[in-house]
Order: C-alpha cells, then sequence, then structure tokens
C-alpha cells in the first residue's frame, strides 16, 4: 500500500511513523509513506499556500491551486476510476465523517490512500468537494492541523495490512471490530469482541502489591476463561461506551451476562 501525506509541515512526520508496527511495515514493505510539501507546489517566492477567506473573517485559507497540482502530480486516478483503482483522497476536517474502525478496515482495502492536512482555518471547500473522495474527523474537537490527524490513520490502517502484526487475528479480535472469528475459538485466540470494547488483560506477576490477578484466568479452564472474558466486555463497554451496545448483535449469553452486569451496576 502507497499512503501519501500531503502537508505543510513535511518534517512534523519524523517520529510518528518511525516506530513499531508502522516502522516494521515500512521496513518489510508492506506500506510505503511519502510525504509531500505543499509549499513546493506554491508558485511564488514566498511559498504561499494560503489567503484571506472571502466574505471576511479570521484567519486564512489553505488555497486550492497547490493542493489539487499536488494530487494531479502524483498520478492519483481521477475522481470517477478511484473506486476501480482503490485510491482514496482524503480531506481531514474537523467537519468530516467521523473515523471508526470499519472505516479504517475500509480504507486498508486501498492500494493508494492520499491524506491532506489542513491548517490555519481549514482548507479551500473546493478541495473537499471537487478533489477528495471523502472528508474525515478523528474526533469532536478541533486540532490546530491535519497531521495528528493523519498520523492516526497511517498508524490503524497500517496495523490492518496482512502481515503488519505478528499474528494477524489479533487485529480481528480488538475493541470496535466486528469479525468473523467469533466466540468459541477457546482463551488462546480469544473471543473476538465483536464490536465490543476488549475485555481486560492481565499478565505476571500474579499478584502486585496485593493487586491480584483474577483467579478464573489462572485456572486453564477454557470455557470459564472465554465466559469471563466476554462478561467483562459487556461490563466494560456498558460502564464507558453504552452507545455500542446499540449495534451490536447480543446472544443470549450476552443478554444474560449483560443482565448480570447491569444487576451488579445498580
Ligand atoms: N475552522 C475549522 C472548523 O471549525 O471546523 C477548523 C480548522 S482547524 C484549526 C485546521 C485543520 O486542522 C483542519 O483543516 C483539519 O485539516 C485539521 N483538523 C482539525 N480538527 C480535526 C479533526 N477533529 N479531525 C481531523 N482533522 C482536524
Amino acid at each position: 500500500m502507497l499512503i501519501d501525506i500531503v502537508t505543510i509541515f513535511p518534517d512534523f512526520f519524523r517520529g510518528p511513523l518511525d516506530y513499531g508496527i508502522v516502522r516494521r511495515a515500512r521496513e518489510a514493505g508492506l506500506v510505503t509513506i511519502a510525504v509531500h510539501d505543499l509549499r513546493a507546489f506554491a508558485h511564488d517566492r514566498h511559498r504561499t499556500v494560503d489567503d484571506r477567506p472571502f466574505g471576511g473573517g479570521e484567519g486564512m485559507v489553505l488555497k486550492p491551486e497547490p493542493i489539487f497540482e499536488c494530487i494531479e502530480a502524483m498520478g492519483i486516478a481521477p475522481r470517477g476510476g478511484r473506486q476501480a483503482a482503490k485510491h482514496s483522497v482524503v480531506l481531514l476536517s474537523a467537519q468530516g465523517r467521523k473515523f471508526d474502525q470499519s472505516v479504517a478496515n475500509e480504507l486498508a482495502n486501498m492500494e493508494r490512500l492520499v491524506l491532506i492536512c489542513g491548517r490555519y482555518e481549514g482548507v479551500d471547500e473546493r478541495v473537499g468537494r471537487f478533489l477528495a473522495d471523502r472528508e474525515l474527523s478523528i474526533g469532536d474537537y478541533v486540532l490546530s492541523g491535519g497531521e495528528l490527524g493523519a498520523a492516526v490513520i497511517v498508524d490503524c490502517v497500517t496495523r490492518l495490512i496482512p502481515g503488519a502484526v505478528g499474528n494477524d487475528a489479533s487485529t480481528q479480535q480488538e475493541s470496535f471490530t466486528t469479525s468473523e472469528l467469533l466466540a468459541g475459538d477457546g482463551p488462546n485466540s480469544t473471543c473476538a469482541s465483536g464490536g465490543l470494547l476488549d475485555y481486560p488483560h492481565y499478565t505476571r506477576p500474579a499478584d502486585f502489591r496485593g493487586m491480584e490477578v483474577p483467579e478464573v484466568l489462572a485456572s486453564g479452564n477454557h470455557e470459564q476463561i472465554r465466559r469471563w472474558r466476554r462478561s467483562t466486555a459487556l461490563e466494560k463497554t456498558l460502564r464507558n461506551r453504552p452507545d455500542l451496545l446499540e449495534s451490536v448483535a447480543l446472544s443470549a449469553e450476552d443478554k444474560e451476562l449483560l443482565a448480570r452486569s447491569k444487576g451488579k451496576q445498580t
């Protein structure tokens, strides 16, 4: 997969993409990340990429010409042919659709992904309307620029590329992930979250300053461990993200475990 990042701060990406899974995926050739300096597509000696907003108001707006020219120079498929070519051009924007695990899965199937980072008051609207395929927001808050959002998307998408994570099954069993691999695989492969939050994880020592690991996890009883994990995932979801429960297909066992958790909470 090739990921292109368009930014006025190319040096921002020295670091965030140089560690862990993303670094290994780059070294293994699973993903290539090209960072493009938007100012290289400016036409004046001051390398101007922004201008005042039409209609007045605060701040500056990123101009459309350098962004269009930068994307055109990459050889990206024209908008109508992007889906077939598996190319996607994304504008980072607080006004975009919320980036989540299902969008990450969609993007991980692309062969080429372009991430345009806005700055100042934002980007000329024609970029979102006529150049990008979608606008994505990483959350309901306003950042100073799209670079942090781009780094978040690169990290999240890269770990979904087959081979990027040591055990591919593990990315199918995490928080938010709806997967074909459902409960019943046994505790070695864990039970898939099925769209819930992940269950709590523990490692050695079994007793740390008097804080003990739940006994069931050391019991060796696979069925009890599976049930405990499912139950604690449901509990945690109920406590921290009850909204997720509305879109998860709950089994009869889930409903029973959830009813018990609700009983404990009242
Ligand atoms: N005036 C804009 C608004 O109110 O929606 C905010 C502009 S923000 C200061 C500058 C740039 O940061 C945006 O163009 C976008 O690229 C990026 N940005 C800000 N918040 C973001 C978010 N939640 N998700 C993704 N990108 C964001």
